[in-house]
């Protein structure tokens, strides 16, 4: 029974990455150079399992509404689409 450990900055030139510190929050944010992704520094103890910081628990639960609301209209437009053709055809 281990908990899987999440890990960062992962990639060919760094297979291992860095592994997640449980005292942080788990957000990636990336470097300057916006190609490398690292753990958030700030503490965790806000947001799902208390697992982000303040400032990512907003983004969190933005980027799941919008999520939803994405994948909302995407079942719309293909029951449309679906009943759409059965009428023209
Ligand atoms: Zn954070």
């Amino acid at each position: 029974m281990s908990e899987k450990i999440r890990v960062y900055d992962q990639w060919a030139g760094n297979e291992r990455g860095i592994p997640e510190d449980k005292t942080r929050c788990v957000a990636e944010v990336t470097d300057f150079t916006g190609w490398h992704f690292y753990q958030c520094q700030r503490k965790r103890g806000f947001g799902p399992n208390g697992e982000y910081c303040k400032q990512h628990t907003k983004k969190v639960e933005y980027s799941k509404a919008t999520l939803n609301l994405a994948l909302a209209f995407a079942d719309v437009k293909m029951k449309k689409k679906g009943s759409g053709s059965d009428k023209n055809e």
